[in-house]
């Protein structure tokens, strides 16, 4: 090995800098965090080629005398920290005082800044030296223009991505804070054409509607959620509205935007068993603790951190975002009290074994829907709160029965049979079954076995029908065989299986009074919106939706 040599400055800067700046989303990154500590009321981001040939951020904020503009660009100049202890205590987005010098070790970067009152001030330079400063006339504020990205690192240019892809990572950065800042308007061009404009609002939702798309507003929820100091705040989507990637899911911890596996899993988990694998929903959550529980120094970008204290974290996001999510929509969307409709129970439909609605259920406080009638023999079409429901009755039912076995715990009625079922099965299916017999007797199937390939069930619960007990025992085996599970997955599995099973099958005619009880129960369980497997339950077309289709 070569002997050791200490690297001279100008290599060591540009090593420190490849740290911090790795393209031009890193640069906007950093310039506009700079314009939101100096408290700017517009930040506007103009640039070229996505910004590999120029980048231009421009703000209105405090703005810098000529001493300061000129210690800017020194590493480890900053204005956000003169102490170890103020470490703890980090109020801005910056602190570091490295992304100036950074950015002007890699580039031509000018400075022009003026504070209220000061004279203005322009410094120019180049691969980290400055080579001109001058005093020139300037609006308040700040504006800094980076040219040639990486000019002298030609290794780390070529390794740019196309002109697309930077633009869209330069627009992500601005759209993140965007969502942290809607007092703030964000202006943003590309090769003079304007791509992005969100001007100030008040209103957190209406820059969401901006961001999202305006499609997106009538499925959020806001939550909030508190404990010892520890708050959480912002808007989920209902799990009826979701998307593919998890790119609409925006998580700041203390006003920073952050990329933390612990706070996702826990927004997931909130989810889990009311959207389908693989899809995401829109979240835009800020979680708000004391700057001493969380460590942002891990990394040089800062997009990841630590907590101290994570278990308690977790537990607040997911308390919080589950409670929110698992308000009935009778709560969402309050309206008069609804007679109890006539129940009449017919063999085929619905109302079959359905057990008895639980006192409080009769006469709840909900959303008055009026079945107009069934649609293919399988959607529930309905009217009311202000709009038209389109109901996939089984996809429902199956939530129903889920929701109430859930509830219960599994502790679920069972109806002796008259007559024993005998079930004919294959010796490791029956093996596989036989280890589960205590947690399908909790949820109402009392089955012993009667032979090496025959097992014998004495009790079904009420919403099963006799000769759909095979099929079900068959595909939990099947199930089983894949892998081992823990308890609570089998007995979810279990669960959703049996729901499956019972639930009204799509081409069966329904009675009114079935289609009403079906839309009853659904209002007063807790998560109507998907079945158990994810698929959604319902459609609803509000009054503004009608309108905007007909062109009204
Ligand atoms: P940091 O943000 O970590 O302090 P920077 O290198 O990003 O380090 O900036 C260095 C200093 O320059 C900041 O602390 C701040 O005082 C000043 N500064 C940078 N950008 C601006 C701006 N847009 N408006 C006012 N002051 C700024
Ligand atoms: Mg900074």
């Amino acid at each position: 090995m070569a002997r050791i040599r200490v690297l001279p400055p100008e290599v060591a800067r540009k090593i420190a800098a490849g740290e911090v700046i790795e393209r031009p989303a890193s640069v906007v990154k950093e310039l506009v965090e700079n314009s939101l500590d100096a408290a700017s009321h517009y930040v506007w981001v103009d640039l070229w080629d996505g910004g590999k040939r120029r980048i231009v951020v421009t703000d209105d904020g405090e703005g810098m005398g000529p001493e300061d503009a000129k210690l800017a660009l020194l590493r480890h100049a900053t204005s956000k920290i003169s102490a170890e202890g103020d470490l703890f205590a980090i109020k801005t987005l910056g602190f570091r005082g490295e992304a100036l010098a950074a950015i002007s070790a890699v580039s031509h970067l000018t400075l022009t800044t003026k504070t209220r009152g000061g004279p203005g001030t322009r410094v120019l330079a180049e691969g980290g030296e400055i080579k001109e400063l001058l005093q020139v006339g300037a609006p308040q504020g700040t504006r800094v223009e980076v040219e040639g990205l990486f000019f002298n690192l030609p290794a780390r240019r070529k390794f740019l991505k196309g002109v697309q892809t930077e633009l869209a990572h330069c627009m992500e950065v601005v759209l993140r804070m965007a969502l942290a800042y809607p007092e703030v308007g964000f202006y943003l061009k590309h090769n003079g054409r304007p791509l992005l404009r969100l001007p100030p609002v008040k209103d957190l939702r209406v820059r969401l509607g901006s961001v999202m798309g305006k499609e997106a507003l009538p499925f959020l929820i806001e939550v909030r959620g508190e404990e010892e100091g520890r708050v959480v705040g912002g808007w989920i989507s209902k799990p009826s509205f979701v998307r593919g990637n998890p790119k609409g899911i925006y998580l700041y911890v203390n006003g920073r935007y952050v990329r933390d596996r612990l706070l996702s899993h826990a927004l997931l988990e909130a989810y889990r068993g009311t959207i389908p694998k693989g899809s995401y929903p829109i979240a835009v959550l800020f979680l708000k603790v004391p700057p001493e529980e969380v460590d942002v120094n891990v990394h040089p970008t800062k997009t990841e951190i630590r907590f101290r204290k994570a278990d308690l974290i977790w537990r607040l996001f997911e308390d919080t975002l589950s409670k929110a999510l698992s308000r009935p929509l009778s709560e969402q969307t309050p309206s008069g009290p609804v007679p109890p409709p006539e129940v009449k129970e017919e063999v085929s439909g619905y109302a079959r074994g359905a057990p008895a609605p639980e006192s409080g259920e009769l006469g709840f406080v909900g959303p008055k829907w009026r079945p107009l009638g069934q649609v293919l023999g399988t959607y529930i079409v309905a009217e009311g709160n202000g709009g038209v429901l389109i109901v996939d009755q089984h996809a429902a039912h199956e939530r129903i029965i889920y929701e109430r076995l859930r509830k219960r715990e599994g502790d679920q009625d069972a109806q002796r049979l008259l007559v024993p079922l005998l079930i004919e099965l294959r010796k490791d299916e029956l093996r596989l079954l036989m280890e589960q017999t205590g947690e399908l007797a909790a949820s109402g199937l009392h089955l012993e076995p009667f032979g090496e390939q025959t097992l014998v069930v004495k009790a079904i619960p009420s919403f099963l029908r006799p000769h759909e007990v095979k099929g079900f025992l068959q595909e939990l085996a099947q199930d089983l065989s894949e892998g081992s599970k823990g308890k609570g997955e089998i007995r979810e599995k279990i669960w959703a299986l049996m729901a499956c099973k019972g639930a009204v099958k799509a081409n069966t005619p329904l009675s009114r009074e079935e289609m009403e009880r079906l839309l009853r129960d659904l209002a007063s369980i807790s998560h109507p919106y998907t079945c158990p497997h994810g698929r959604p339950v319902f459609i609803e077309l509000d009054r503004k939706e009608l309108e905007r289709r007909f062109g009204r």
